[in-house]
């Protein structure tokens, strides 16, 4: 007897182990859906693809090399919570590598206004396209649409843009990356401090690079946050199980001077049920150029942005603030992690 559709609920009681087996195909990813499917190995092979895609930008014919790989697939920019630069930068990456795209940002000026829903409306998209890049703001909702397509029978691989305050594995990727070319010359990802600092509790961005980062041997993360936006409890404990070494503290002052790289985030307010963030002085988890000064010399200084008032913006010409660049290292991986998807990564040789 055919086995019947799980629920929400039902999918998401099935252990993180479990539900990534269905987001793999024939040994390679189909679904981008969690931090946790990318090993070192992986994040290894893609910066690899990064790097030659980058290079091949720089000339024409490398650009037109690039623009005949994917030029017959098509992708679905389906981005239902805000987005500036995920969304341009999934666009961006797409038209590098030759894909067409269409895209729904505004549900009521869909089919979602006359009462369909998201699930009809994802599986209609699955028809006319051949790649689904999906936010949304319920923790999950990715993932199970993924489930939920695979059972139709008519699957195509769905890319995770961002989902709630959970999941944000493309950013955590393109992270990874600046750091891996931030640190080529000093040794590299292991072995360095990682301070990250702000809404360390509904901040995604922290969240799923956090857990990349923990793969790497010897890494050291300090958490600067105040104790209302401290990491959660859940991700502590995989942190603690994974043996990294982790301090906890409100007092950016105290490390800033001996950290490899500080992560700044912003405020996630968009969250707030009663005007919580309003209680926060945020200035105190602030990088101005008076503080950067009292950084080492060869570390580094990221933010996913959008940036409120965390980094003053005298700080941007300091040659440790990487975020201008981390921005533009994003297209480049998600567009190495769209050749590997298709499994076109290997023709990249030809050229
Ligand atoms: N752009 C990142 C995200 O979508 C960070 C942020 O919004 O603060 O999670």
């Amino acid at each position: 007897m055919e086995e019947s559709l799980k629920t929400y609920e039902e999918y998401f009681s099935q252990a993180v182990e479990v539900r990534m087996r269905h987001y793999e195909k024939e040994g390679r990813l189909q679904h981008v859906m969690l931090s946790h499917q990318f090993s070192i190995s992986l994040m290894e092979e893609l910066f690899d693809i990064a790097d030659h895609v980058k290079e091949m930008t720089r000339k024409p014919n490398g650009i037109e090399f690039l623009k005949s790989l994917l030029c017959h697939k098509k992708a679905m920019l389906y981005f239902t919570q805000p987005s500036t630069r995920t969304f341009l930068s999934f666009l961006t990456a797409c038209q590098m590598v030759g894909m067409d795209t269409g895209e729904v940002r505004d549900p009521s000026l869909s089919s979602e206004y006359k009462g369909e829903s998201q699930e009809d409306g994802v599986r209609v998209f699955s028809s006319y396209f051949d790649m689904i890049i999906m936010r949304d703001p319920k923790p999950g909702f990715c993932e199970y649409m993924a489930y939920l397509l695979d059972s139709t029978g008519r699957s195509v691989p769905i890319m995770n843009g961002g989902s709630g305050k959970d999941q944000h594995p493309t950013q955590a990727l393109l992270d990874l990356y600046t750091m891996h070319r931030s640190f080529q010359k000093t040794g590299g990802i292991p072995k360095k401090r990682y301070a990250f600092v702000g809404d360390l509790l509904r901040g995604r961005a922290v969240r799923s690079s956090v857990m990349l980062l923990s793969q790497y041997k010897d890494v050291e993360m300090e958490f600067i946050a105040p104790s209302s936006f401290q990491i959660a409890a859940d991700l502590e404990e995989y942190l603690l199980s994974q043996d990294v070494n982790i301090h906890k503290t409100d007092n950016l002052e105290s490390v800033i001077s001996s950290v490899d790289c500080i992560y700044m985030t912003r405020i996630q307010d968009e969250y707030d049920l009663s005007g919580e963030s309003n209680l926060i002085d945020y200035s105190k988890y602030s990088l101005t150029p008076d503080n950067v000064s009292r950084m080492k010399k060869n570390s580094i200084i990221l933010h996913p942005l959008p940036r409120r008032h965390e980094i003053s913006p005298e700080v941007d010409a300091d040659p440790r603030a990487m975020y201008w660049r981390q921005l533009r290292n994003g297209v480049y991986i998600r567009a190495a992690l769209l050749l590997y998807v298709f499994n076109v990564a290997h023709r990249l040789k030809e050229y």
